[in-house]
């Protein structure tokens, strides 16, 4: 079941903010995505290439997907053609890819570099100086079709809202070293993904640009992800 007041609730919030709200949709079935739909809602997160490449075929053709999981080189190539923007650039290898893929299809694909802010050794990510040579490589090469637009975390799953609220920190003094050393002039580079249904009350606080929030709007799910 949707929780449409939660729903309502987390969209009138991410606007007056200026947050983009990503509805992440990751194991929930069709009808639940065509449902939300219908109630005039088009951003969705997928976490899954196998799982995205099924679902999007059988849904409207203007949804604003979001790729929010770790992905493989050689998996870009299914989404490539419709994923609006990858949260998880965590290396060069998969720039080049994603840059390679876009330009087959002709478009541009947009990603966010995507740190490693939690204590949990199990949560994904890269630090400081494999950003930077990301960065440099993308830049130096010009590929042009992958677009830096700013950088993703998930914060420690934990009852400590300090311990939340200083990795959220942390993320956004990431994001402004290097939108001052690198992306001064580049109005693309903008984003901070951080906040998911437990933690974007702190998120908005500590700068968040876009909430990735599931559970609470669809209720739990039947596995863990
Ligand atoms: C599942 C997931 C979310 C949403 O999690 P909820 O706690 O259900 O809101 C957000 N971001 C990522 C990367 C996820 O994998």
């Amino acid at each position: 079941m949707i929780d449409y007041k939660e729903f309502e609730h987390l969209r009138n919030f991410s606007s007056h903010g200026n947050i983009k709200l990503i509805a992440v949709s990751k194991t929930q079935p069709i009808d639940k995505i065509q449902e939300l739909y219908h109630h005039n809602y088009k951003i969705f997160g997928e976490n899954k290439v196998q799982e995205l490449r099924e679902k999007s075929p059988l849904l409207p053709k203007d949804i604003e997907w979001h790729f929010i999981g770790r992905m493989q080189t050689n998996k870009v190539k299914y989404i490539a053609p419709f994923v609006s923007m990858i949260h998880s650039l965590d290396s060069h290898k998969l720039a080049l890819e994603i840059n390679k893929q876009a330009s087959k299809n002709n478009r541009s694909i947009l990603c966010l570099l995507q740190f490693h802010i939690a204590r949990e050794e199990t949560k994904h990510g890269i630090n400081m100086e494999e950003a930077e040579n990301i960065i440099a490589s993308i830049q130096s090469e010009k590929p042009g079709n992958i677009v830096l637009a700013g950088v993703m975390g998930m914060a420690t799953f934990s009852e400590n809202h300090e311990v939340i609220r200083q990795e959220f920190r942390e993320l956004k003094n990431i994001f402004n070293l290097l939108k001052e050393k690198y992306f001064k002039t580049d109005p693309a580079f903008r984003e901070i993904s951080m906040g998911m249904s437990n933690d974007y009350l702190i998120a908005a606080e500590e700068g968040s640009t876009m909430i990735r929030v599931g559970s609470k709007i669809f209720g739990p799910r039947n596995y863990p992800v």
